[in-house]
């Protein structure tokens, strides 16, 4: 039996293999038995690929099996065998009968609670049945749909209402009386690697799409556009699959794709992308302006919601579950492999960490994304206001560096990076940037001005047009305000990680930025 658009039945025995990868889903399809599902990736790098094989209620788990082993599974549970003797699954959870969420199984990152992310690795993606019977469409009105919005607070760094309550910005959308409004899912947060926002949309895009009709009811809206990373093949597909066969939206769905560069994910340059621009300038974001999508002429746009991918879920999630409560963190850095994991706002970021590897110590970590700021105790939660309070970004992300990592290297990529990276419309971002990243390569030189980067990454912070220039100055302020004594150690020619002076005249490294600020060239990059 090949995958159907019908709900489970407890009694079948049913193989779930990542789509996209045929050579899994071949074996599985071998025997007529078995019924093969194919599902999105689970957002753990170290169980993905993942097949999983259920029957009687018991799911084996396979962890990045080959061809051979997938086609041993299905074959013993078309047998009639338990799923747990089912070839030599890596983990073996006795469930409940039929369930809509992927168990919970000892590997990493699959441990623990899950509800934005429950479906992943679990239910097909582009199934509307998947989504209904794990409770979706939930037939929430105008009303109760903006009372939800009240508490929902804008998630990532493409979202308009970034850690901050969407509710009356809703309100004046909905009030603004002039073209009908849109809604426009900004999902083009990928930046060195999966995000939380594209696994949304590869994985469980019913519950972005969910989120983001319910969005269109409460504002009136007329359409609802996704704009994606065009980077993010399967994300883009698939997403696309989910918006066709959604059972009778608010408002027609479309889906387009923006070049695959950071800033394009900066809110008023997603909208001029939508906007079909050839060039990404930020717009100029007075504190009292509706955001507008036109035709590249904003002050005749019509009123738009710009929300991340990660906020309508959560929406979705909040409709369905009376409440909204915790964050995407993704770990990266020097881990085994990245994950995303779903933390309680309550619950710290070591949490996060410890899911994904309970052993893992680190000496540092870039908190908060590309722009994220620098610390050494991941013992604050993922609340935005106490990330906020400890200078922390909120962009759920946590990359961790390891005792053999320099942070003045890593502060300095970043400064380079964006001086390269930025759209150039406003002289803090792009001068500044520049001028920043020439600091901190002096640093080589014996010349530490930890004053001077202070006093420029206060007036980036305080005068950038938008937010990728307030974000650049973060990971060089908190470097010089937490590793004070490891950038000095640099002015007397010694690195305290052991990774610069070494080999490479780190001072006087010519590599292009494009190639520092991604690879693992030692220095701050010219
Ligand atoms: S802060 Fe940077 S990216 Fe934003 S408008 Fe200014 S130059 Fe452009």
């Amino acid at each position: 039996m090949n995958d159907t658009d019908e709900r489970v039945d407890t009694d079948e025995r049913v193989v779930r293999v990542p789509r996209g990868h045929d050579a899994l889903r071949d074996a599985a399809t071998g025997d007529s038995a078995v019924t093969v599902h194919e599902v999105g990736p689970t957002g753990v790098g170290a169980v993905d690929p993942l097949v999983t094989a259920t029957a009687d209620g018991e799911t084996a788990f396979y962890v990045d099996p080959g061809p051979d082993r997938v086609r041993s599974a299905a074959a013993a549970l078309a047998d009639g065998e338990r799923a747990g003797n089912a070839g030599s699954p890596d983990a073996v959870v006795d469930g409940d009968g039929w369930t809509d969420a992927l168990p919970h199984a000892a590997l990493p990152g699959l441990d623990r609670e899950r509800h934005l992310l429950a479906g992943c690795g679990w239910r097909r993606p582009a199934s509307a049945d998947d989504h209904e019977s794990a409770g979706g469409f939930v037939d929430a009105d105008a009303e109760t749909v903006r009372d939800a919005a009240t508490d929902l607070r804008g998630r990532g760094w493409g979202d308009w209402r970034r850690d901050e309550p969407v509710g009356d910005l809703w309100t004046r959308v909905a009030d603004a009386g002039t073209a009908d409004p849109v809604v426009v899912v900004n999902a083009h947060g990928t930046d060195r690697g999966t995000t939380a926002d594209a696994l949304l949309l590869a994985s469980a895009p019913f519950e972005v799409l969910e989120g983001a009709d319910a969005a269109a009811r409460a504002v009136g809206a007329s359409e609802v556009v996704v704009y994606a990373n065009e980077a993010d093949a399967v994300a883009v597909e698939t997403v696309r699959d989910a918006a066709e066969s959604y059972p009778d939206p608010a408002a027609p769905f479309s889906v387009v794709t923006g070049p695959p560069v950071y800033r394009a994910a900066e809110p008023t340059m997603a909208l001029e992308a939508v906007e079909g621009a050839d060039r990404l300038e930020a717009r100029l974001r007075r504190p009292d302006a509706l955001p507008t999508l036109g035709d590249g002429r904003a002050s005749d746009g019509r009123p738009a919601l710009v929300h991340t991918a990660r906020t309508l879920g959560h929406l979705a999630i909040a409709l369905r579950q009376n409440g909204d409560s915790t964050r995407l963190v993704t770990v990266a850095g020097d881990v085994e492999s990245s994950a995303t994991v779903e933390l309680a706002a309550d619950e710290p970021l070591r949490a996060a960490v410890e899911a994904v590897d309970p052993t893992g110590e680190t000496e540092a970590a870039c908190v908060g994304g590309r722009f994220g700021g620098l610390t050494d105790s991941l013992d604050v939660s993922a609340d935005p206001d106490a990330l906020a309070g400890a200078d922390l970004g909120t962009d759920g992300r946590v990359e961790l560096l390891a005792a053999d990592r320099c942070v003045l290297a890593f502060v300095g990529r970043a400064a380079q990076f964006a001086a390269d990276a930025n759209c150039g419309r406003c002289v803090p971002c792009r001068e500044g940037a520049t001028q920043l990243a020439d600091l901190l390569r002096a640093v080589y030189d014996g010349e530490y001005d930890a004053a001077g980067i202070a006093e420029l990454t206060r007036v980036m912070d305080g005068t950038s047009a938008c937010d990728f220039g307030v974000d650049a100055a973060r990971p060089a302020r908190t470097a010089v305000a937490r590793f004070d004594d490891h950038l000095a150690a640099h002015a007397e020619g010694r690195c305290p990680a052991g990774s610069c002076f070494e080999g490479a005249d780190t001072a006087t490294d010519s590599a292009t930025g494009a190639a520092a600020t991604d690879g693992g060239t030692p220095g701050v990059p010219r």
